[in-house]
């Protein structure tokens, strides 16, 4: 087996417009780590990522000092007796809501926070996540209805597309608000906390270049952090909870739980939740399901030229 795979995936339904997800696997001597910039982002942006999966590949991540971590069910625009359903199936405490989805109405994001809480019962929390689709006044507006329909909603994620926008709406709702897409390179979250943008931080290692960069940056920021995975197999999955694992406060559950929006898997034992909760674990990956989900010829030369540009850059 050599110590570059590149995956191929399909999605169980479209995923920020994707509908099979890429990546590679690079091998070192702690094992696996994955290398998935999404397929539009150029040398630059995807520099990082590769940092990510070299620190994994050497396993220099940090001590954990906790041995499971919490994570979210996420919800996406559905109706409101599907919502109810993925929340009971999910057995988690904390529901990710997605809001605000082109062709829906407010009535519709309320109807569905309203099936939510009522799977959840009073004492879950429920989160919801805009993806940057309002303007400052409609968040601001919608923040509260929705904040009632939930019977309280322990943050709202992305508002607005901007900073500035998010900095605007955090001095106008009661609600608690969290930076995402707000949050891309390493130099983001510094500039989320110095307008005072958001109460929360969501951190990705691939992006922001590994576990030990990630933790960094939550200790320099000084904002409560969530931290998210970007679509990984469970290879990537496993830097998102050796982050988690070693954050000296893990206050908000995690958006962890994904590798189910993939059809299958490159390791033996998924990382998966159960009753809410992933294990601080490395999975061990398998290499009939490398050799099963393993790219066409053509897909892997342009992930390793992708590959060979970026070093070539360093
Ligand atoms: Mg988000």
């Amino acid at each position: 087996m050599p110590d570059v795979h590149v995956f191929s995936i399909p999605m169980r339904t479209r995923f920020r417009g994707i509908a099979v997800r890429e990546g590679m696997l690079l091998r070192g001597r702690a094992g696996w780590g994955e290398f998935s910039p999404f397929l539009e982002y150029d040398a630059t942006v995807a520099e990082p990522w590769l940092r990510a999966a070299v620190e994994a590949a050497a396993g220099d991540w940090p001590d954990p000092v906790r041995d499971r971590v919490p994570v979210n069910v996420t919800v996406p625009a559905v109706d409101p007796g599907a919502a109810h359903a993925i929340v009971r199936a999910g057995g988690c405490t904390t529901a990710k809501v997605k809001v605000a989805e082109p062709g829906q109405t407010t009535s519709d994001d309320e109807a569905r926070l309203e099936a939510v809480r009522d799977a959840l019962g009073p004492s879950g929390a429920i989160r919801v996540d805009a993806n940057g689709a309002w303007d400052v006044d409609t968040a601001i507006r919608v923040t509260s209805l929705l904040d009632r329909a939930a019977g309280g909603l322990e943050y709202v994620e992305q508002p607005c597309a901007t900073v500035e926008e998010l900095a605007l709406v955090r001095r106008r709702v009661n609600v608690p608000v969290a930076a995402d897409e707000s949050i891309r390179r390493a130099e983001d979250p510094y500039r989320v906390r110095d307008l005072e943008a958001a109460d929360i931080a969501v951190l990705k290692v691939q992006p922001l270049g590994g576990v030990r960069a990630c933790l960094r940056i939550a200790e320099d920021i000084g904002l409560p952090v969530v931290v998210s995975s970007a679509l990984e197999t469970s290879v990537g999955i496993a830097a998102g909870v050796a982050l988690a694992a070693a954050l000296p406060d893990l206050p908000y559950a995690c958006g962890l739980a994904t590798v189910q929006l993939l059809t299958d898997d490159v390791v033996r034992e998924p990382l998966l939740p159960s009753d809410g909760w992933l294990p601080v674990v490395r999975p061990e990956v398998d290499d009939a399901r490398l050799a099963a989900l393993a790219a066409g010829e053509e897909r892997t030369a342009h992930w390793t030229a992708r590959l060979a540009a970026i070093r070539q850059d360093q």
